[in-house]
């Protein structure tokens, strides 16, 4: 997806991770882009920039139609990041300026590097099941890896983790000892959280990451602590694992990693590190250099809005 909320001003963000365990619900920024497709962005939000690497978080439907693109987002550029397409019905197909064209659905990820600059586009396939639920996240490239050449990645074997009530698909990183498999480059875990409505579901994590809980459907205990959908529940550092129990069959979304190193400076579909990077990227799309041409859309692509003034630091 594109940024469908964009800001004219970049946003400096640091990574705060808490000295310890928490539990801290931030609530999300909802936007209406019509057609009947609602965006909910849980990250960046106030008081909360980056969990490990991640640093973009925006749900959309659950939504059913009949004959019509519900997703129709035209050639975009990005840098510096990884956008991961992770679906809970339904399906979006993928192109891209390397030639590359592949659908998202349920447990099968489409993973895109972008390092130095990619452009893509993602819609409703002609042949769909009418019905659209999912996650767009990105992934802040590290300063080694993020002028790395593009390169797109589509998995359809994931490893699922099932200790006993409930069970966790692991789509990014490593949770335990279930290895994603997929590309990342920095240490960290993506993974699909269905809590089985009876027992306790005990996943394993890595004590000194930061990790975060979005939930999707149907509320989860942790630590006495009811969670709800809307917005993100941050879980600080320090966790050697989680126990979350369900009255009822419970979806949520795990995200977490190792603090991310550098302060990142975010607009519109670019992760960078200074203003003119940002600049020169805008540019290089407006002027089509560097991104190259999504021939496989039919269509014209998205103009980059306006940019202006220094990064603003947001907490
Ligand atoms: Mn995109």
């Amino acid at each position: 997806m594109s940024n469908l909320l964009p800001q004219a001003v970049p946003e400096r963000c640091e990574s705060r991770p808490a000295a310890q365990p928490e539990i801290v619900h931030l609530p999300e920024r909802t936007a209406d882009l019509g057609a009947g497709l609602i965006v909910r962005r849980s990250l960046p939000t106030r008081g909360r920039r980056l969990v490990g690497p991640w640093c973009f978080l925006d749900l959309y439907g659950p939504l059913e139609f009949a004959n019509r693109k519900v997703m129709d987002v035209a050639p975009h550029p990005h840098i510096g990041l990884q956008t991961v397409s992770w679906l809970f019905a339904g399906e979006a197909i993928h192109h891209d300026s390397l030639g590359c064209t592949a659908t998202a659905r349920p447990g099968e990820l489409n993973l895109m590097t972008a390092g130095r600059g990619i452009a893509h586009s993602e819609e409703t396939p002609p042949r769909n099941s009418g019905r659209l639920h999912g996650v767009q996240l990105w992934v802040a490239l590290p300063d080694a890896e993020r002028h790395r050449e593009p390169g797109f990645d589509h998995y359809t074997d994931l490893p699922v983790l099932e200790p006993g009530g409930g069970r966790a698909q692991v789509f990014m990183g490593s949770l335990g000892t279930a290895q994603s498999g997929t590309r990342t480059f920095s240490p960290m875990v993506g993974a699909d959280v269905r809590v089985g409505g009876h027992g306790v579901l005990r996943l394993p994590l890595e004590v000194s990451w930061e990790h975060a809980l979005v939930v999707i459907e149907g509320e989860v205990m942790l630590d006495g602590t009811r969670l709800t959908p809307g917005g993100l529940h941050y879980l600080g550092i320090g966790r050697a694992g989680l126990a979350l129990s369900a009255e009822r069959p419970a979806h949520v979304l795990l995200i977490g990693g190792a603090p991310f190193e550098t302060a990142i400076v975010m607009w519109w579909n670019f992760v960078a590190r200074t203003a003119e990077e940002l600049q020169l990227a805008r540019e290089d799309w407006q002027q089509r250099r560097v991104f190259g041409e999504v021939t496989a859309y039919q269509g014209t692509r998205l103009e980059a809005p306006p940019l202006e003034g220094r990064p603003v630091a947001r907490r």
